[in-house]
C-alpha cells in the first residue's frame, strides 16, 4: 500500500451544520500525523476544476460554531462520467494528494467508491446530511441541529396555532425519510405525524380529525415530511379542508432554514470525533468506507453497505404518539 502524503478533504451534495466542525478535524487529525492538508472547494466540482488549497491549521480556526461548510458544496453531473474522474485524478496528481475524505452522503459516497476503485487511491467518508437517512450510523452531522430547528420553529407556530384555534400542517426536509418528522413531532407533542415509511397515517389522521376530543383542543400540529405523498403537505392541507371544513387550516413549509444555524453542541461533538476518526482509519489502510457512529462508539461501514442498504427508521415511535395524543 502507498504512503500518504497529503490528504484532500471536500463537503459534497446538501449542506448541514456541522461540516465545518467536521473540515476542522480533518485538517488538525491530518496535520497532527504529519501530513498535509488540502481543501478541494465546491465538492467534485472543484476536483474537476482545480479548486484546490493547501489548508493549515490557522485556516480552520473558528469555525466549529458555524453553519453551512467553508468549503462550499455543489452538484456535479460531469464526476458521474469516467472522463469527469479522470479530469478530477490528474488535480489530484498535480497537488500529490494521495487520499481523500470525503463529507457528504449516499451520491457523495458513491462517486467516491467509483473514483478509488479506477484510481486506486484510499477514501474515506463521513456522513453529513440533515435526512439522517445513512445506513449504518445512528447520527450522521446536521440531523440534530436541524432537529432542534424544527423543535424551536414549531413551537412557536403552536403559539399561533392555539391562538387561533387552528389546525397547522408543518412540513419539514426528508424526501425519503421520515426521521425529522417523527423526531421532531414527539419533540413537539405533534398530533399526528405523516411519514414516507407508514402507510395509513393518513386514515389515522382523519380518524383523530373526526374523533369529538380533538374539537376542544386549541391547536393541532400535522408534522409532514416531504417526501410522505407527491405535493407534500399542501395537497393534504387541501384535502383536509375540504373534508373537514370545520377546522381552520394552514400550512408552513420550513425549507432551507432547517439547514442553516449553528451546529448543535451533538453536531459538534460528532463531526469531531468522525473527522478524526476518518484520518484515522486511513492512517490505518482502510478505503471506502464510512466513518458511522453505533451505539455511542465509532465504527466503520464499507460504501458499498452504506449506500446499497436504508436506515431502519423505528416505526414503533408511531405508536408512542398514538399514547401521547389522548
Ligand atoms: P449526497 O451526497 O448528499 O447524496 P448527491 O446525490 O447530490 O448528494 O451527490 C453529490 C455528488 O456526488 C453529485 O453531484 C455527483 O458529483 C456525485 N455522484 C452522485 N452519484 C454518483 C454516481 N452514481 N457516480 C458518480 N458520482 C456520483
Amino acid at each position: 500500500m502507498a504512503r500518504i502524503n497529503k490528504i484532500g478533504v471536500l463537503t459534497s451534495g446538501g449542506d448541514a451544520p456541522g461540516m465545518n466542525a467536521a473540515v476542522r478535524a480533518v485538517v488538525r487529525a491530518t496535520i497532527f500525523y504529519g501530513w498535509e492538508a488540502y481543501g478541494i472547494y465546491r465538492g467534485y466540482k472543484g476536483m474537476i476544476e482545480g479548486d484546490i488549497r493547501k489548508l493549515e491549521s490557522k485556516d480552520v480556526g473558528n469555525i466549529i460554531q458555524r453553519g453551512g461548510t467553508i468549503l462550499k458544496s455543489a452538484r456535479c453531473p460531469e464526476f458521474r462520467t469516467k472522463e469527469g474522474r479522470a479530469k478530477a485524478y490528474e488535480n489530484l496528481l498535480l497537488h500529490g494528494i494521495d487520499a481523500l475524505v470525503v463529507i457528504g452522503g449516499d451520491g457523495t459516497f458513491t462517486g467516491a467508491g467509483l473514483f478509488s476503485e479506477e484510481f486506486d487511491i484510499p477514501v474515506v467518508g463521513i456522513p453529513g446530511t440533515i435526512d439522517n437517512d445513512m445506513f449504518g450510523t445512528d447520527f450522521t452531522i446536521g440531523y440534530d441541529t436541524a432537529l432542534n430547528t424544527v423543535v424551536q420553529t414549531v413551537d412557536r407556530i403552536k403559539d399561533t396555532a392555539s391562538s387561533h384555534d387552528r389546525l397547522f400542517f408543518v412540513e419539514v426536509m426528508g424526501r425519503g425519510a421520515g426521521f425529522l418528522a417523527l423526531t421532531g413531532g414527539i419533540a413537539t407533542g405533534a398530533e399526528a405525524i405523516l411519514i414516507p415509511e407508514a402507510e395509513g397515517q393518513e386514515e389515522k389522521l382523519n380518524k383523530y380529525l373526526n374523533d369529538e376530543r380533538a374539537e376542544p383542543k386549541d391547536s393541532h400540529i400535522i408534522l409532514v415530511a416531504e417526501g410522505n405523498t407527491v405535493g407534500g403537505a399542501e395537497e393534504i392541507a387541501k384535502r383536509v379542508a375540504k373534508e373537514f371544513p370545520k377546522y381552520d387550516v394552514r400550512v408552513n413549509i420550513l425549507g432551507h432554514m432547517q439547514r442553516g444555524g449553528a451546529p448543535s453542541a451533538f453536531d459538534r461533538f460528532l463531526a469531531s470525533r468522525m473527522g478524526v476518526a476518518a484520518v484515522e482509519a486511513l492512517k490505518d489502510n482502510q478505503r471506502s468506507i464510512m466513518v458511522g457512529f453505533k451505539n455511542h462508539q465509532i465504527v466503520h461501514v464499507p460504501f458499498n453497505k452504506t449506500i446499497a442498504h436504508s436506515p431502519e427508521l423505528n416505526k414503533t415511535l408511531l405508536d408512542i404518539n398514538d399514547i401521547l395524543n389522548l
